[in-house]
C-alpha cells in the first residue's frame, strides 16, 4: 500500500498517515454553519478535504473511509438571520444545508459518509458537558457552562499559543458568570424566542465547540485518524474542541490538517473591497464546477489561494483539452498518486496529469474529482460535429500531398484556427480540438 505522509499541523512535521485501525481511515472535517450560501473560500475547504478523501478511497478502498463533516444549524448568526427575514429557522437551517450540497456537488465534492447536524447530538453534548463538569474541567453558574481553560494544561498546545499571550491578543469576553476571562462557553441560557433544549442547567443551547467534540465522538469514537479545517478554525475552535475531547478523556484526532485561506485577484476577499462571491454566483455566471475545482487544486491546500481570471481561462482550456484526451479508466499512473500521497500535492498531480493521455488521464481525472466518465456539457462542442469537417480536412491534405497544392489545406485550417479550433495534424491524422474561444457560428458556410 502506498504511504500516505500529511503536515500534522499538531507537531507541525510531514508524518505518515498511521492508520489506528490497521487498512481503515476515519476523518472528521468542521462544516459550514448553515444561514447563507458557500462563498468560495468556504468552498475551498470542501474540495481540499474531498480531495484527500478521494486519495484515501483509492488507497484504502471505497468502504474502508469514514468520512464525517458536520452541519452547524444552532449558531446566534443563525438565529439573527431568521429573525431579519422573518421565518423558521429549522426552514432555513434546512434549505442552506441542501444549497451546499448543491453546491459543493456540482464542484465534484463528495457527499461524505455522515453528515451530522449539532441539532440532532444536542443530548450527546449535554452528557459530554456534564461528564466535563465531573471531572473539574466545567463549572456551571447562572444558566451558562464554561470550560475551565486553566486546568487543561496542554491548552494552547495546537496552535502554539500561551494563554497569557493569548488574554494579551484575544477579544476574550470578560463576564460576570467568569471564573477567568479565558474561559469559553459550553452551555447558554436561550431566551423563550430562541432554540433552546431542557438540560441540567435550565432551557439553553450548547456552544459552538462543543458540537464538534460530541459528535466525532459519538460517530468515529474516543480516536480518529485525521481532523480537518480552516486554517482560521485553529484558534480558538480547534484549540477548545483538543481541551474538551483531552480532558474528558478522549485521545481524540492523530492528524490535523488545515487549509491556508483564499483571496481574489490578490486582495482578501470581502463585502466592502466588492470582490466577494459565492460558489453559486461563479456557476450562474456560467464557469463550470469543474473549471472551479482546477483552480482550487493548482494550488497546494497548505498555501493561500488567489482565485484569478487567469487562473480561470487557463483551467478551462486545459480541461477542454484533456476531456478531449481521456478514455474511461481506473488505473490511475503511480505518478499522480504519489504526489497526492505527498502530503496532497494536488498542483504536482495536475503536472504529471500534462504527460498522460487515454485511460491514464481518464482515471487520474476521476481521482480528482473533475470527471465522472462523462464528457461534461460545457466541454462538449457545443453540439456541432466536426466529424465533418475532418474528413474535409483529410481529404484536402491527401489530394494536396499529390498535387502539392497546399492552398486548400491552408485555407482549412486558417478558418478553423478563427472559429477558435486547435488544428492538429500528424501522420496518425487530423484532429480539431474546440478551445474556450471556440465559436460554431464562425463555421458556417465554411
Ligand atoms: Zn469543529
Amino acid at each position: 500500500m502506498v504511504d500516505i505522509r500529511l503536515k500534522n499541523s499538531k507537531t507541525r512535521r510531514v508524518e505518515v498517515l498511521d492508520p489506528i485501525v490497521p487498512g481503515k481511515v476515519s476523518m472528521y472535517v468542521c462544516g459550514p454553519t448553515v444561514y447563507d450560501r458557500a462563498h468560495i473560500g468556504n468552498a475551498r475547504s470542501a474540495v481540499v478535504f474531498d480531495q484527500l478523501f478521494r486519495l484515501l478511497r483509492h488507497v484504502y478502498g471505497k468502504d474502508n473511509v469514514t468520512f464525517v463533516r458536520n452541519f452547524t444549524d444552532v449558531d446566534d448568526k443563525i438565529n439573527a438571520r431568521a429573525a431579519e427575514e422573518g421565518r423558521e429557522i429549522a426552514d432555513l437551517t434546512a434549505e442552506t444545508a441542501l444549497w451546499y450540497l448543491d453546491d459543493t456537488r456540482a464542484l465534484g465534492v463528495l457527499d461524505p459518509t455522515h453528515m451530522p447536524r449539532a441539532t440532532g447530538y444536542i443530548a450527546e453534548m449535554v452528557a459530554f458537558i456534564e461528564d466535563l463538569i465531573a471531572k473539574g474541567f466545567a463549572y456551571a453558574r447562572d444558566g451558562h457552562v464554561l470550560f475551565r481553560v486553566r486546568s487543561f494544561e496542554d491548552y494552547g498546545k495546537l496552535s502554539g499559543r500561551s494563554v497569557d499571550d493569548m488574554i494579551a491578543g484575544a477579544r476574550v469576553e470578560v463576564a460576570p458568570y467568569k471564573e477567568d476571562p479565558m474561559d469559553f462557553v459550553l452551555w447558554k441560557p436561550s431566551a423563550d424566542d430562541i432554540p433552546g433544549w431542557e438540560s441540567p442547567w435550565g432551557r439553553g443551547r450548547p456552544g459552538w465547540h462543543i458540537e464538534c467534540s460530541a459528535m466525532a465522538h459519538a460517530i468515529l469514537g474516543e480516536q480518529f485518524d485525521i481532523h480537518g479545517g480552516g486554517a482560521d478554525l485553529m484558534f480558538p475552535h480547534h484549540e477548545n474542541e483538543v481541551a474538551q475531547s483531552c480532558a474528558a478523556g478522549h485521545k481524540f484526532a492523530n492528524i490535523w490538517m488545515h487549509n491556508e485561506m483564499l483571496q481574489v485577484e490578490g486582495k482578501k476577499m470581502s463585502k466592502s473591497l466588492g470582490n466577494f462571491f459565492t460558489v453559486r454566483d461563479l456557476l450562474d455566471s456560467g464557469v463550470p464546477g469543474e473549471v472551479i475545482r482546477m483552480v482550487f487544486l493548482g494550488t497546494h491546500y497548505g498555501k493561500p489561494m488567489d482565485w484569478t481570471e487567469k487562473k480561470r481561462a487557463e483551467a478551462e482550456k486545459t480541461l477542454r483539452k484533456w476531456y478531449g484526451l481521456a478514455e474511461a479508466g481506473d488505473a490511475v499512473p503511480k505518478a499522480v498518486v504519489a504526489a497526492l500521497a505527498d502530503d496532497l500535492n494536488t498542483h504536482q498531480a495536475l503536472a504529471e496529469m500534462h504527460k498522460l493521455d487515454g485511460a491514464e488521464l481518464g482515471a487520474s481525472l476521476s481521482v480528482m474529482g473533475l470527471w465522472s466518465g462523462a464528457v461534461p456539457e460545457w466541454a462538449q462542442e457545443d453540439g456541432v460535429d466536426l466529424s465533418a469537417f475532418v474528413e474535409c480536412l483529410s481529404d484536402a491534405r491527401e489530394k494536396a500531398m499529390q498535387s502539392k497544392d497546399f492552398s486548400v489545406v491552408d485555407a482549412l485550417k486558417t478558418a478553423l484556427t478563427a472559429a477558435g479550433i486547435e488544428v492538429r495534424m500528424s501522420k496518425e491524422g487530423v484532429e480539431l480540438l474546440p478551445g474556450p474561444d471556440f465559436d460554431p457560428s464562425k463555421l458556417e458556410g465554411l
